[in-house]
């Protein structure tokens, strides 16, 4: 579904990217993962189009996608969550979900805009799948921090991606708020064949929902595969799990 080949990034002759490797077979949820500063959030930037790469190459669906912008990428089925919660906190919960929707559906159709009522079925439908319909007509700065980070995960679905880009989606949950994204992904997953790619700090929810990790060290690709292979991988100690 996606392919990283020799990715290289610089910030002002600083190399946050410098060989950057990666492929994530469709149906399956791939780790991205590395200690603080490895590059995994500059990683999402180039894959989703907001950050542009010096070299390298990004296929999505077999298609070359490097350095086009945000929009056409996720057109061509490609969302993505933030590390930091991104929503449109003066909006309702229904209005945020809808303007996925409905920019998806602008973009389908060619930016002609569809009566907002036409969207309706299809944004309580979202909700409803997480969780979020009894919210929707609260303000979103009324959610808790937990339900704001599904509600952003839910925007993002709201656009139907056939891959989705989590970047650190439990990062400060309490344990009751990471067990609901933990299943919400494996929810996403096996029932609905989401692709996933995830960047996680927490080596057992790793462990736990990925089939396959990626360990970015200093920008670079030290290993990839089952994750049983990189937990006894010695590269991967030293440079991280052993730390
Ligand atoms: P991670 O997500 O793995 O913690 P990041 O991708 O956020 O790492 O950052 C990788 C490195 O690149 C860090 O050293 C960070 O300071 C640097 N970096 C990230 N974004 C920028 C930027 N816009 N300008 C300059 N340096 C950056
Ligand atoms: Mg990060």
């Amino acid at each position: 579904m996606l392919q990283v080949e020799k990715l290289r990034k610089a910030f002002d002759g600083f190399q946050a990217i410098a060989d950057a490797n990666l492929s994530v077979p469709k149906g399956e949820v791939v780790a991205v993962i590395g200690p603080n500063g490895a590059g995994k959030s500059t990683l999402f930037n180039l894959i989703t189009g907001h950050l542009q790469a010096d070299s390298g190459h990004i296929r999505f669906q077999r298609e070359e996608i490097t350095n086009l912008a945000p929009y056409k990428i996720c057109h061509k089925g490609m969302a993505r969550s933030f590390q930091l919660i991104n929503i449109f906190s003066s909006l309702t919960v229904f209005e945020n979900v809808q303007t996925s929707v409905l920019a998806k559906h602008r973009l389908d159709r060619n930016y002609f805009t569809p009566s907002r009522k036409l969207l309706i079925p299809e944004t309580l439908e979202v909700l409803e799948s997480f969780g979020l319909l009894d919210f929707k007509d609260r303000s979103c700065s009324a959610l808790s921090y937990g339900d704001q980070k599904v509600l952003e995960i839910a925007i993002a679905l709201g656009s139907k991606p056939e891959l989705l880009l989590l970047d650190e989606p439990t990062a400060g949950m309490s344990s009751e708020e990471t067990r609901k994204i933990v299943n919400l992904i494996k929810h996403l997953s096996q029932e609905k064949g989401l692709t996933i790619l995830i960047t996680e700090h927490d080596m057992e929810l790793v462990f736990d929902v990925a089939q396959k990790i990626m360990v970015l060290h200093q920008g670079k690709t030290i290993a990839q595969g089952l994750p049983e292979d990189i937990r006894n991988n010695k590269s991967v100690q030293n440079a991280y799990l052993g730390e």
